[in-house]
Order: structure tokens, then sequence, then C-alpha cells
């Protein structure tokens, strides 16, 4: 007797037999059979296989009940291992930003497409030399850099031109600057009166 694939395996197999393609949910549970656990199939499909399954909050043209797998590459499974708690005090430790390119979590992404930026875990000291998975050897860095999509890491700006940057720029701009460091240094400011 040959044992039926579980609802999470029919759901995988949709996806990849639909790739690049919007999903609906009602569609992916008629392809899970119905399993009324759908959602929790595709959270364990992305969280513990790797498998960048996107939705409306990677991207702002994604309804509530899209979902898109724009490719079969599979996160590595380092990044599978890494706890919550590491993830979280790493993402937090570099403010929420590319330490490669800049960009901050939620950020439309520059390559364009709809998406917003999203931040993953990268190594220090790349593994192949030595490196570890420890959160010290840790620093958050977006996928495109990740993927080595973007090819011009920015060096990092001297603070002479990044003050001269802020100075010229707009007002809206220097208060969202002022927004993010106070959230980043977790400050609040009082206007003097
Ligand atoms: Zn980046």
């Amino acid at each position: 007797m040959s044992r039926k694939p579980g609802s999470k395996q029919l759901i995988l197999e949709y996806f990849l037999d639909n790739i690049g393609k919007i999903l609906e949910s009602k569609d992916i549970q008629k392809a899970g059979g119905g399993a009324v656990e759908w959602a929790r199939r595709v959270r364990e499909l992305r969280n513990e296989e790797g498998y960048q399954i996107l939705t409306y909050r990677d991207r702002t043209d994604l309804k509530r009940n899209q979902y898109l797998l724009e490719t079969d590459k599979r996160l590595p499974a380092f990044e599978r291992d890494i706890s919550k708690e590491t993830r979280a005090w790493v993402l937090e430790r570099n403010g929420y930003t590319c330490q490669m390119c800049g960009v901050a979590a939620g950020d439309p992404d520059p390559l364009g497409g709809g998406r917003t930026v999203r931040l993953t875990m990268g190594h220090i000291i790349d593994k192949s030399k030595g490196g570890n998975d420890t959160p010290q050897n840790l620093r958050a860095v977006c996928t495109n850099c990740n993927e080595g999509l973007q090819n011009t890491a920015l060096p990092k700006p001297d603070r002479i031109h990044l003050l001269a940057q802020i100075r010229r720029a707009t007002i809206h701009d220097q208060e969202a600057v002022l927004a993010w460091l106070l959230q980043k240094f977790k400050l609040e400011v009082k206007k003097k009166v």
C-alpha cells in the first residue's frame, strides 16, 4: 500500500508547479487536500524548509490571501537553524538595516518589482574561512546582497560626509533620520517649549 503524500508535500508541489504565479489561499488549501491547517503548513515550508514564499508582508502588490513563490531556491540550512531569539537580537543590534548596502527592512526594494526589502542572516567571517553561526558572527543583510544581486557593497560613510548630507536634506528627511535614530537607540525627545 502506498502512503498518501501529506498536505505539506501537496502544498509544496502546488507552489513548485506555479513558480512566479500569485496563488490564493483557497486554492492552496484545496491543493493540500482541504487541510484546515494549510496556513501552518505554508509557514513550515517557509520557516523550517527555507522556501521563500512571499506574502503581503513582503510585497505591496500582494493581498492578504495571496502567496507567491518566485524561486525554488531555498535559504541555506544554517539560517533555518538560527533561533528566533538570535535572529531578533542580530536584527535589533544592526538596527534592522542591511549591513552591506544600508537599506532598511520594509523599504521599497531598490531593484524594484513592488517588493519591500527583506533582511536575512549573513556571516561576518564566511563559513568557508572558519566563521561560525554564533550571533557575534552574524549580521543583517538584505536578500539582494545575500544573493550577490547588488555587486556594490557601499563603503561605510564617513562622519563629515554623512552629516553634510543630512544638513542638506529636507526637513522631512531630517525628521525621518531623527525618528530612525531615536528608535534605534530607544530614546525619546521632548521639544523645548
Ligand atoms: Zn543590502
